[in-house]
């Protein structure tokens, strides 16, 4: 396999451009290299991928940061050695780090400070949070799409319990389950009955002999999934959305939390957005502009026809009602707003240049308004001379 080039490189960037400089870029040249306008060239079409890839990882701040610091190791698993294990299809990137994480802190899914009064209480799951690329069509259209997630689920083999198959927890003789003992403390004031986690137990009012195997005592274990996930039609770059329920379980039967996916939307090389309105602009030849024509029209829904009229001038913009994007929380569409622009022909042959002369002279005031009246104007204003 080639080097690869470095994804700043590829965008004809600098490390440290600004988020509109990325877009800007991944625009313009996302546009030069499209299939559609390069068809059959397979140096535009490989130009696109890694002009794709490297927005894909640079528009992710997280992944971004990674790649910075660690250059393609850093987001690429499959890049030399040693690098983490998230791919980044699901967008989800902890690797190595956040399994340590987890140990640490993961089996407890609560902190020291809310460790409260009744151990047993149930505990609400920790909600997960993933980032996802998806391009505008599936951001206006929706999209189905597998994600990865990794999340805490409650351990099969002791139930939850943490105990080993067999046995179970025992309520904890220091602190008879309370999680918290009572110690006298020497102050100015004289002694004080303060409280503080049970030592024995740590807190969980519980002791175990022989943890489980599996969860290692902790009764909930980390699994890899994939989830199936609708992305509702509409949404927008920098969204979230919510998959109730789909996040780590909880702890003494506690609810489980929530999957918060957010979706960064890469810009489409004929399409902009505006709310749920859409903006494209079209290339119109200067004698389509002059005559009128039919010209074909791309809108979310596949290509439609439309008539551009007689004597239309340049940067003249058209409304297609209710061929924008889908309300994302209800019914209806926005618009779609087409800008025809009159493009002046360049390279012209001697013989397309008298054409064109003898067009030129054919013509009167009669036929350019606005000039007219712009000359008139400056007559007015300033005399003949
Ligand atoms: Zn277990
Ligand atoms: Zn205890």
């Amino acid at each position: 396999m080639a080097e690869k080039r470095d994804y700043y490189e590829v965008l004809g960037l600098q490390k440290g451009c600004s988020d509109d400089e990325l877009k800007k870029a991944y625009r313009t040249m996302a546009k030069k290299y499209h299939p559609d306008l390069n068809p059959g060239d397979k140096t535009a079409e490989a130009k696109f991928k890694e002009v794709n890839e490297a927005y894909e990882i640079l528009s992710d701040s997280q992944k971004r940061a990674r790649y910075d610091q660690f250059g393609h190791a850093g987001v690429d698993p499959s890049y030399g050695a040693g690098a983490g294990a998230g791919g980044f299809a699901g967008g989800f990137d902890m690797g190595d780090l956040g399994d340590i994480f987890s140990d640490i802190f993961g089996g407890f899914g609560f902190g020291g400070s809310t460790r409260t009064r009744n151990p047993n209480a149930p505990i609400r799951g920790n909600d997960v949070s993933v980032q996802i690329g998806i391009s505008f069509m599936e951001a206006a259209k929706g999209a189905k799409q597998t994600i990865q997630i990794q999340r805490l689920e409650r351990c099969d083999d002791c139930q939850g319990s943490g105990a080993k198959k067999g046995t179970s927890a025992e309520t904890c003789s220091d602190c008879h389950g309370s999680g918290q003992v009572r110690v006298g403390q020497r102050t100015p004031f004289g002694m004080v009955q303060t409280t503080k986690t049970c030592p024995k137990c740590g807190g969980k009012g519980k002791t175990i002999k022989e943890p489980c195997e599996s969860c290692r005592g902790m009764g909930r274990v980390r699994h890899i999934r994939k989830l199936e996930i609708n992305i509702p039609a509409g949404i927008d770059d920098g969204q979230t959305f919510i998959l109730r329920g789909q996040g780590d379980h909880g702890i003494n039967g506690g609810p489980a939390g929530d999957v918060n996916v957010t979706v960064s939307v890469r810009p489409d090389p004929l399409f902009e957005r505006d709310g749920f309105d859409m903006w494209c602009e079209i290339p119109i030849t200067y004698s389509q502009a002059v005559l009128g024509d039919e010209i074909v029209v791309p809108t979310i829904d596949g290509k439609v026809k439309y008539t551009v009229p007689e004597g239309t001038q340049s940067a003249t913009v058209f409304r297609l009602r209710n061929k924008g994007i889908q309300f994302v929380n209800g019914r209806g569409r926005g618009d779609q707003y087409v800008k025809v622009v009159v493009e002046v022909p360049k390279n012209l042959t001697n013989k397309q240049k008298d054409a064109l002369k003898n067009f030129e002279n054919l013509t009167t005031d009669k036929n350019y308004e606005k000039r007219k009246g712009f000359f008139d104007k400056i007559r007015d204003a300033m005399g003949k001379n």
